[in-house]
């Protein structure tokens, strides 16, 4: 599967089947994100950027090991869910909410926040437990060194610097955030 490709056709799509919502809530044109496939080791499926800052009509990213081939299912399942980020925005929907659940579902995801532990091959999964530590806000996961983790707990604050959110550590460690 051309990832790349991919995520221009899902984009194209998505946004063809809000369009009357767009229109209805006077947004006369989204402009197309930066779509990339990221060759990052961080342990999440994908990630988006609103508009802003770095990128400046937002970004979807979905990241190298993901698109593998490992498990086809889940990386079409991480676009929808990224690319449901960027459309629900412009609906005034911020993280995980609920216009960006409705949205997911709408463009055929699954409507669940995180991906099955099955996503990533079992290698991986290990690679990335040893070295970082999962945390999260209300907008995405963060990878956390070992030292920052241990600052932390010593009080040491540390902000996601998209949403300004606390971020704290994940339990479960094998349900990925994307
Ligand atoms: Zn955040
Ligand atoms: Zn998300």
């Amino acid at each position: 599967m051309d990832i790349q490709k991919r995520l221009f056709e899902e984009w194209e799509k998505a946004c063809a089947q809000f369009r009357s919502s767009f229109e209805e809530a006077g947004i006369a044109r989204v402009p197309v994100p930066d779509l990339e496939v990221s060759g990052k080791k961080v342990r999440k499926m994908g990630i988006c950027y609103y508009p802003g800052g770095k990128y400046r009509n937002g970004c979807v990213q979905v990241f190298a090991y993901v698109v593998s081939a490992w498990n086809e299912e889940e990386m079409l399942n991480t676009i929808k869910h990224e690319i449901a980020h960027l459309i629900s925005y412009y609906f005034g929907s911020k993280g995980h909410d609920k216009i960006w659940k409705n949205v997911f579902i709408a463009l055929g995801g699954s409507g669940n926040r995180f991906a099955s532990s099955k996503a990533l091959h079992p290698d991986e999964m290990r690679s990335y437990k040893i070295r970082k530590i999962l945390y999260k806000c209300n907008c995405m996961s963060h990878e956390i060194t070992i030292r920052t983790h241990n600052k932390i707990k010593k009080g040491f604050k540390y902000q996601c610097r998209v949403c300004g959110g606390k971020i704290s550590e994940v339990v479960d460690p094998d349900r990925i955030m994307c």
